[in-house]
């Protein structure tokens, strides 16, 4: 197990030395975006100074060396997650577009009377797609519900099931409130019936390390700029099998094998999916970014970071009327709370003069605020970079502000 120094992990993230609003910034808005290391920014300037062109098509040495740092990228995402081939791996924009791709996809497979699951807890970019999908099909979008602590039905979940789903989508970790729902179980009942399972792995990936085999789940999708990566880059991954069922999403240039104007034919895989000039140094930095996290080990990102999550949650706690949302079984490192009735964007807004970051608001997860009656929660969010002392000021601040708006 490598031995961790948080003080020497800081000094690899420039921007945690800067100040904001004339305090050192405490930087707890993760699961929004998580910072990014020398290495990775290195690797980014190393890119655009060295051998910036085009992929795939170009016979001259710039283009060779960017194509094969590209797909050398594509192999150390594709070890990561323990895909089984390379070509299981698809290069998007992130996890919206990944999870557009696959529900655009599934228009073509799907009828009236067929049914796709999603979960209470999940994330817009988790719902829109798929009621556009049940717009174009006739299929029927259906709900598995949540309890108060924020943790899946599962009973009514199998009662959901029949030959009629076809699919079901849900978050590994919820970003609203960081509990981690309990997606083998979901996977091993929804191939009992035979429907596909895509996990939306955005809030996962930068805690937990996947291995897609393993979980035997179809589709695992994921956005670089949680983990340590640049924004505007991630991945799909798709068991081979379904993303030859599928077709393809965007036409263009790079996907297809020949274009006539009677018929063109489309590339294998992973081309299919990756129409235009995607985002070459993007992707590189997403495996400069990988590369950055496993030296360290996911294990021992995640051992520490319940030590901040434990320790930030004893803290908040003291604090009279403050009440967490999610509360049940594993979470990662994010702590949704309100106080009293204090609007959470009053809160945000103070501790910002602070220099501290957080998210308030809805978190893109609407239906959750709905359940439980509110407006939406402050979210702290804690990456293997923070520290017990940002807590303690947090905290502070929190109390600080507290006593502002009561
Ligand atoms: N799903 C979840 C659970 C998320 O937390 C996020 C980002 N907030 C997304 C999807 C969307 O990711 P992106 O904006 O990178 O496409």
């Amino acid at each position: 197990k490598a031995h961790f120094n948080v003080e020497t992990i800081r000094k690899d993230f420039p921007i945690l030395s800067r100040k904001v609003n004339g305090y050192p910034l405490v930087y707890f808005d993760n699961a929004a975006t998580s910072q990014t290391p020398q290495q990775v920014i290195d690797t980014i300037v190393d890119y655009y100074s060295r051998y910036n062109a085009n992929i795939h098509r170009g016979v001259h040495t710039l283009s060779q060396e960017a194509t094969d740092a590209y797909e050398e990228a594509r192999i150390k995402i594709q070890k990561h997650f323990n895909a089984e081939k390379s070509h299981e791996i698809i290069f998007t924009s992130g996890t919206t577009h990944a999870i557009n791709l696959v529900a655009s996809g599934f228009a073509s497979l799907l009828k009236k009377g067929d049914e796709i699951i999603v979960s209470a807890l999940e994330h817009h970019s988790n719902i829109v797609p798929w009621q556009m999908l049940c717009e174009k099909t006739g299929a029927q979008l259906k709900v598995i519900p949540m309890g108060e602590e924020g943790a899946l039905k599962m009973d009514e979940f199998e009662a959901l099931l029949s030959e009629r789903t076809k699919l079901v989508f849900v978050n590994h970790v919820s970003n609203a409130l960081g509990t981690v729902n309990p997606v083998k179980e979901i996977i091993k009942k929804a191939h009992e019936v035979g429907a596909a399972v895509l996990l939306d792995g955005a809030q996962a990936a930068p805690h937990i390390k996947a291995d897609v085999q393993e979980l035997d789940v179809d589709f695992y999708v994921v956005s670089a700029h949680k983990m340590c990566g640049p924004t505007g880059v991630g991945v799909l991954y798709g068991k081979e099998e379904w993303l030859n069922k599928l077709p393809p999403y965007q036409g263009g240039g790079e996907m297809i094998a020949t274009v006539t104007f009677e018929k063109t034919t489309y590339a294998d895989l992973p081309h299919k999916f990756e129409a235009g000039t995607p985002n070459i140094c993007g992707g590189i930095a997403f495996g400069a970014a990988l590369d950055y996290m496993n030296n360290i080990g996911f294990d021992t990102i995640a051992a520490y970071e319940q030590e901040l999550l434990e320790y930030a949650t004893e803290k908040l706690r003291e604090i009279e009327g403050l009440k967490i949302y999610g509360t049940s079984g594993e979470k990662t490192a994010v702590i949704s709370f309100n106080i009293g009735d204090i609007h959470p964007y009053d809160i945000g807004t103070i501790i910002d003069k602070l220099g501290i970051a957080v998210r308030t608001g809805h978190h893109c997860a609407q239906p959750v605020m709905d359940f439980y009656g509110i407006p939406g929660t402050v979210r702290a969010s804690f990456a293997f970079y923070n520290t017990k002392e940002e807590i303690d000021v947090f905290v502070k601040a929190v109390e600080r502000a507290k006593n502002m708006l009561s």
